[in-house]
């Protein structure tokens, strides 16, 4: 699942001068590279450094990458010749690459941009105040070995939300899917212990978060001593104070019936799954290796819409992979019709270094596979258009998360189903938890008025 690009981590602590120096972190793709930004602001602020939006301004820049799609990894090398400049301006700049394609690419990145100064995988965060030392005295520095990174300092990562907060629950993935990436950028799969989630989730809800997100690749694999992805949801929704509670990603493979039992008996649980299906065909599931049938998943989405009534679905697709011909997508096509998921996140397949299907023949043009990308995400447009025109006239409660960038005055949050809801009102209200009457929609986001009835804060 990706977001939008790039997001500015620690742009919300405090912007002041400093002895050390200024930084400023770009992050590209999932919610695991956010938090890693959040994680790796927070080291660069205990060495003193301070971040600023300035980039010419800056000391330290870290671009924080994503590998996921060939194009996402070529940007990278884009937005480093445009660095590239400011270090020839301000040689004392240090420019860092982190995350995934770090952790593919390693040396080779000093030899793509010999400017570069230090190299850095995930999974390694812990070494980054090492690296920037040695950095700072010119040598070059690059951490290869994936290292355990579940006992991080959480107290000190600088979140880029107020009002709701990622946890970390596992790190890594032991699913050899044929097209991805993420098992030879995050390393083997990890379960952060119980404990450390819970002593994390109550932290959190003291310093005022409202919601937290539960982070990994298989979240719904977890395991800690007996307690599995069930029990975790129950003990997170336990800790006083806790308003929401999401998670992000879940296998379908693994979405047991205990599970959707969790989430049901919860009391702050958000009926809310994102089940990445990749393809409605048997035969392009079985090539990408996913481990189950497409029946299997239409079993989980049944089972999910009568234990968990009103549980909105979310899934990620991936057109033209190697092979799909126009049965197969029409497969994924009905499948769409089918299940009526809330959102989708869908992307033509691109071939990832070292994975089994790199080499793949495709088989069907690109401009064939751009077509069927745009049926797909145009069908779900009308889609949601539609689920979004049904909730016209409905009461929802929406987690306000701050200013749209729409307008002055206009603010922006979600229901516990996932739903972003814009509707005016002033900052007082960023935090709590408000019924909105929605009176219009797009087929991304409903727009509405707190209801009269609401009590004025
Ligand atoms: N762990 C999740 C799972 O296995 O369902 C996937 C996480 S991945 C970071 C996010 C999404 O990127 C995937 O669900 C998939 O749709 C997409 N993706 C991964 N590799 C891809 C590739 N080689 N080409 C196109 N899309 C890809």
């Amino acid at each position: 699942m990706s977001l939008k690009l790039p997001v500015a981590a620690g742009a919300t602590a405090p912007q002041e001068h400093s002895p050390v120096g200024l930084f400023a972190i770009e992050t590209w793709g999932c919610q695991m590279n956010v938090h890693d930004s959040e994680k790796m602001a927070g080291a660069l602020i205990r060495l003193g450094y301070r971040p600023t939006k300035d980039l010419h301004r800056a000391d330290v820049i870290l671009l924080n990458t994503c590998a996921i799609r060939e194009k996402a990894s070529h940007k990278i090398y884009t937005r480093l010749g445009r660095l590239r400049r400011l270090k020839l301006r301000n040689p004392g700049l240090l420019i860092g690459v982190t995350g995934c394609v770090a952790q593919l690419e390693g040396e080779a990145i000093f030899r793509r941009a010999p400017f570069v100064d230090l190299v850095l995988g995930p999974r390694g965060l812990s070494a980054l105040p090492e690296l920037l030392e040695k950095a700072r005295h010119r040598r070059s520095a690059h951490l290869e070995p994936l290292e355990d990174s579940l006992t991080y300092p959480f107290e000190t990562a600088v979140r880029s939300h107020e009002v709701k907060a990622f946890v970390t629950v596992m790190e890594g993935c032991d699913k050899r899917c044929t097209f991805c990436v993420v098992p030879a950028t995050r390393g083997k799969q990890e379960y952060r212990a119980l404990q450390h989630v819970l002593q994390e989730v109550r932290f959190l809800v003291e310093k005022g978060y409202r919601e937290v997100e539960l982070l990994g690749q298989n979240v719904n694999t977890y395991r800690s001593g007996d307690t599995d992805f069930a029990g975790l949801l129950l003990a997170v929704d336990g800790v006083d104070g806790i308003e929401r509670v999401r998670f992000t990603t879940s296998h379908p493979l693994h979405f047991d019936d205990s599970i959707m039992d969790a989430m049901a008996a919860g009391r702050n649980i958000c009926p809310s799954i994102h089940l990445p299906v990749q393809s409605g065909s048997d035969r392009i599931l079985r090539l990408m290796r996913r481990g189950y049938h497409r029946k299997r998943f239409l079993d989980r989405v049944e089972r999910i819409r009568t234990t968990i009534p009103g549980c909105t679905l979310s899934t990620d697709i991936i057109v033209g992979f190697p092979g799909e011909d126009e049965d197969d997508f029409a497969q994924t096509m009905s499948l769409l019709e089918e299940v009526r998921f809330e959102r989708i996140f869908s992307f033509l397949f691109s071939a990832r270094p070292g994975t089994p299907a790199e080499n793949l023949p495709i088989g069907t043009s690109l401009t064939v596979r751009k077509g069927r990308l745009a049926r797909l995400q145009g069908r779900q447009m009308e889609i949601q258009a539609e689920i979004h025109a049904d909730m016209v006239g409905e009461r929802v409660m929406v987690l306000v998360e701050g200013n749209a960038r729409t307008g002055e005055g206009v603010l922006l949050g979600r229901t516990p189903g996932s739903h972003l809801v814009h509707f005016s009102g002033h900052d007082g209200m960023i935090g709590r938890i408000l019924p909105v009457d929605v009176s219009s929609c797009t087929a991304t986001a409903l727009y509405g008025s707190v209801s009269a009835e609401c009590p004025s804060p």
